[in-house]
């Protein structure tokens, strides 16, 4: 057997189980030692059955006696048996195992785990882990210190319980486990340099392996985990940094001049002051743009920090320039919406702005090749979009986009030069994530709101003043030209919107067009609704022609309707806190007071403490941060949104061993170490 081999060359391993252990990530033998337990259960107290105690979590080993199914009423068959080892004798109980009875018939040595349970002075073990014993010939002990350690898996130490998936047990791993370790682990070459294992008290990768699956005590555990986080988080960590050499020594871009008048003349024009945060990032900006290196920074608000108008900035000083630019959003209502926005901007200021979507007839490519700001969805990416002068690319909400698309854009430079980018998101990224994924980005970040934003007042609803809430919402938009949206709950954990999602959401509008609201105009938004349907919708929710529409949480991103003040989001639980505040930002976007009601279809204490942080901070960034305590990772942003990975042992909480994983990347590239034998190939992909 080797560690390339696929999991069904492992005995006993069919088509059936290499299908399931697929579900979990594991396709080769390699894949399956990689797979490590969340934790571990505590078995490896081994006790003689006559000094058990109640309520101890044990190991017993000892000879079957006597076995047998009792049949009862309720369709419950027991499974009772007696077991001695010598000294005491313990009752042994299973349910609804009937091939125990054969499996272990008298006179089996057996192995069995669990805890003491306790009636009147009858002791038993009840559903305890077992495991036969393999010798045959077995004395039985007379002291405890002669009871067979190592060499059993379920029971008699610390049993590692691992991810599951249905049809695979942590029993059934852990036997294929024990099985494949002994056989390929020699296999296993350190990689890592002594200096880098002795800097950061690393222990072997095979000593690493074992003990994660083996641990003769949890800090053995632990030392083995820390070691195999510290790979993972150092080719996260080494595929930034190459990244960003690459960038810094391959692209060559043009330097731009910033010219102080014009700059204040695109300041002055606009109808409100910069914050404070949107002058410091713009000035960032223009001194990336300044540089023969192109820029490659990331801007990152909360929604509604207004990071339009600075990029529109960059726009506009890369047509001052004599360059054009280009804009990409994740939408159609969003390019349509940057359209307007920024024609608004630069159109007085002698700037001519175009729209190109995927479902709009194609203008004219040689009038579009003089435009000098270009507006669209991924139809940019498209062959036939060309520039005459490409000199800045925006994106906004990047993590929507794939990497591949975003470099088609970016590629669109002329006569060999690249184009300056800049990319943006409204989620909340914690400085660790930061540190570790974007490493190779510049970061500047929107930390305030504009002045004179009410915060949106927010409230977890019970589920019993759910009809309170709707006559609330009712009387709220009927009293006031105030618009509500709905947003219906998040089916599947699927990035696309599936149809299930827009029979649902289509259900919802109906019963709510009917029963609850009857009296008011209510409008359905899905990703399913074409494109001519849509342009219409949003026209007459901009227009105050509907009072309430109704959407699916694909309609997430970017909508701005200035009279919206009320966001019902639906089975709000399933939603990430960061997401749920994307969410709540599609209000407030005007100066009057808004309000965001989360319904959630659970009552579990944790849920509702969760839900509630929302009701305590309009911060996103903060509340990224618990929901990545909480929760961890994927929850974080939820799968409405790709390129963020998820760790598979380190975690992003582990601020420690991030830094360390950074030093040693960089020290490493300073070396000039070969770091192809770090990076695993296409297994981790790191969004850029
Ligand atoms: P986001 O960061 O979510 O993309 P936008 O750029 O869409 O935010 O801005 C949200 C709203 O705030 C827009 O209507 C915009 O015109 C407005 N805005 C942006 N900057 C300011 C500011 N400094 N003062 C007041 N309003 C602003
Ligand atoms: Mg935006």
């Amino acid at each position: 057997m080797k560690l390339a081999d696929p999991v069904d060359t492992i005995p006993f391993v069919g088509p059936g189980y290499a299908w399931r252990l697929k579900k979990l990530g594991v396709n080769t033998v390699k894949d399956l030692l990689y797979h490590i337990p969340n934790r571990y259960q505590d078995f490896s107290l081994l006790s003689n059955i006559s000094t058990l105690q109640p309520g101890e979590e044990v190991t017993i080993q000892g000879q079957i006696l006597s076995i047998e199914n009792i049949y009862t009423r309720k369709r419950i068959v027991i499974q009772r048996a007696q077991v001695s080892d010598g000294e005491g004798v313990i009752e042994a109980t299973w349910f609804n195992q009937p091939f125990l009875v054969k499996n272990l018939p008298p006179g089996t040595m057996v192995s069995l785990s669990g805890k003491v349970k306790a009636s009147g002075s009858r002791r038993s073990l009840v559903s305890p882990e077992y495991e036969k014993l393999r010798t045959t010939n077995y004395a039985f002990p007379k002291e405890t210190s002669l009871l067979r350690t190592g060499d059993t898996v379920h029971t008699g130490r610390l049993v590692p319980i691992y991810p599951e998936t249905e049809g695979l047990s942590s029993k059934w791993l852990r036997s294929k486990i024990s099985h494949t370790l002994p056989r390929v682990i020699e296999e296993i070459s350190e990689y890592l340099p002594e200096e880098l294992l002795a800097r950061f008290k690393l222990i072997s990768l095979q000593d690493a392996i074992k003990k994660v699956h083996y641990p003769k005590s949890l800090e053995e555990a632990l030392e083995g985990r820390r070691r195999l986080a510290f790979d993972e988080l150092l080719e996260y960590q080494l595929k930034s940094l190459i990244r960003k050499n690459e960038w810094k020594e391959k692209k060559l871009s043009h330097k731009l001049l910033v010219n102080q008048e014009k700059m204040l003349q695109f300041i002055n024009s606009l109808p409100f002051n910069l914050t404070d945060s949107q002058r410091r990032s713009g000035r960032e900006i223009l001194r990336d743009l300044k540089k023969s290196q192109p820029m490659n920074r990331l801007l990152e608000g909360d929604v509604g920090s207004g990071k339009t108008v600075v990029a529109a900035l960059a726009c506009y000083m890369a047509v001052q320039n004599g360059f054009q630019a280009t804009f990409m959003a994740p939408t159609q209502i969003l390019a349509s919406q940057h359209y307007v926005t920024l024609n608004s901007i630069l159109g007085p200021l002698g700037v001519s702005v175009g729209l190109v979507t995927g479902g709009r007839r194609k203008a004219k490519s040689e009038k579009r090749k003089k435009i000098d700001v270009l507006v669209g969805t991924h139809a940019l990416v498209q062959k036939s979009v060309t520039f005459e002068n490409l000199g800045l690319v925006v994106i906004d909400e990047q993590h929507r986009f794939g990497v591949a698309q975003r470099a088609i854009l970016t590629q669109k430079g002329s006569g060999g030069f690249s184009p300056h980018v800049l990319t943006m998101t409204a989620t909340p990224i914690p400085r660790t994530v930061a540190l570790t994924i974007y490493g190779d980005l510049d970061l500047s970040t929107l930390d305030e709101l504009p002045k004179g934003r009410l915060n949106i007042k927010t409230w977890v609803v019970p589920p019993q003043k759910r009809e309170g809430a709707y006559d609330w919402i009712r009387k709220h938009v009927k009293d006031t030209d105030e618009q509500a949206f709905i947003v219906c709950p998040l089916i599947e954990e699927s990035e696309k919107e599936t149809m299930k999602a827009v029979r649902a959401a289509t259900a919802e509008f109906e019963m709510l067009s009917r029963k609850v609201f009857p009296d008011l105009r209510l409008g359905l938004l899905h990703g399913k609704v074409g494109l001519s349907e849509k342009d219409e919708i949003m026209r007459k929710m901009q227009g105050g022609e509907i009072d309430i529409l109704v959407a699916t949480p694909v309609v997430e991103v970017g909508i701005d309707i200035s009279n919206a003040t009320i966001m019902m989001i639906e089975a709000a639980e399933r939603f990430g806190l960061a997401q749920l505040h994307q969410l709540r930002g599609r209000v407030g976007r005007g100066a009057k007071q808004s309000y965001c009601l989360l319904f959630s279809g659970s009552s579990s204490p944790q849920v509702v403490m969760r839900l509630k942080s929302l009701e305590k901070t309009m911060s996103g960034r903060e509340l990224a941060e618990i929901d990545l305590k909480m929760r961890g990772m994927g929850e974080l942003y939820g799968t409405l949104q790709h390129g963020f990975p998820e760790l598979k042992i380190a975690s992003f909480m582990d601020t420690e061993l991030i830094k360390a994983t950074r030093f040693a990347a960089e020290w490493l590239v300073e070396q000039k170490a070969d770091l192809s034998r770090f990076l695993s190939g296409s297994e981790i992909v790191v969004p850029n």
